[in-house]
């Protein structure tokens, strides 16, 4: 089989912090140097052999990296929304810069943005009184954060996670003000099963959805029913368990999936986010899936 398919991430990696050297750092009053922690991260998925990597989402857990740089938001246990939501500066492009930097120039790089719905359902609002609102705030906030990423990066993930329990009805409108215009390709991630949102997710104008078909293949027989334009971002090895598919079993997956979508499976990857399993588990999977692509592609 001879298509371009390529295998990446989607999105965080583990990170292993080191706690004393925070303390120290902030006890000293400098800012922490996080570059350490993202390379470590970016290192694996290069000597695994990915080709699209992130920037691992080392920094913060996945809400706050978002909240913790955009007008209106308190960070607490959960961050609060206090004010308007308004972006300000760059938030996440100066780690995308040290990544492109430091990486092969064959690899690639995806940005990965927490999507709009799963913000505004993830902080816990004292101003806007008004989920749509407050979601819409975050959208046109996003939006500008992916503006300032498109050239510096290969292309953009949207997570969004929430979807999978309840996508509102403008969950499209929402994905949609984000990725009109945009130059570089978008894929949206939604994890969980989704066999009962396809119809809504196909709708959505992104390039590539990306789904976890490992822990839930049903949902491979289930998008086999509809018609779609958008590419498929595969997900062979599971994310919620740390036992390490062989390669075998990942060859079978993946074969089992492009009997039912072809030429239109663009991206191998993990189900979802990496950030909770050991290290050396997520760079075994990470190995092996790389492994099973080069055994069905380079024949
Ligand atoms: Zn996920």
């Amino acid at each position: 089989m001879f298509w371009e398919i390529k295998t990446t991430v989607i999105g965080s990696y583990p990170v292993d912090v080191n706690r004393m050297e925070l303390v120290q750092y902030y006890y000293s009053g400098k800012e922490v140097s996080w570059n350490k922690y993202i390379s470590n991260a970016v290192n694996d998925m290069v000597n695994a052999g990915i080709d699209i990597v992130s920037d691992g989402q080392t920094r913060d857990p996945f809400i706050n990296i978002f909240t913790r740089k955009l007008n209106g938001c308190r960070l607490r246990n959960r961050t609060e929304i206090i004010d308007r939501i308004e972006y300000i500066d760059p938030i996440t492009l100066d780690d995308q810069k040290y990544v492109k930097n430091l990486i092969p120039k064959q690899n690639k790089l995806i940005g990965i943005i927490v999507g709009p719905y799963t913000l505004s359902e993830s902080v816990v609002d004292l101003y806007y009184n008004d989920k749509k609102e407050l979601a819409f705030d975050f959208a046109y906030a996003l939006k500008k954060e992916i503006q300032s990423l498109q050239n510096h990066v290969d292309m953009i993930s949207i997570d969004e996670p929430f979807f999978s329990n309840s996508m509102p009805e403008y969950g499209k409108e929402l994905i949609d003000i984000i990725t009109n215009n945009i130059t570089c390709p978008t894929r949206l991630h939604v994890c969980g099963d989704v066999s009962n949102n396809i119809q809504d997710l196909i709708e959505i104008s992104v390039d590539i959805l990306s789904h976890e078909f490992k822990a839930s293949p049903k949902i491979l027989d289930v998008f086999g029913e509809y018609d779609f334009s958008q590419k498929i971002c595969l997900g062979s090895v599971r994310s919620d368990n740390a036992q390490v598919e062989t390669v075998k079993e990942i060859i079978n997956h993946i074969k089992k999936a492009i009997s039912i979508f072809g030429e239109n499976i663009i991206q191998l990857a993990p189900d979802c986010g990496q950030r909770l399993l050991p290290r050396n588990i997520a760079f075994q999977k990470l190995k092996n899936l790389v492994k099973a692509k080069k055994e069905i592609f380079c024949q």
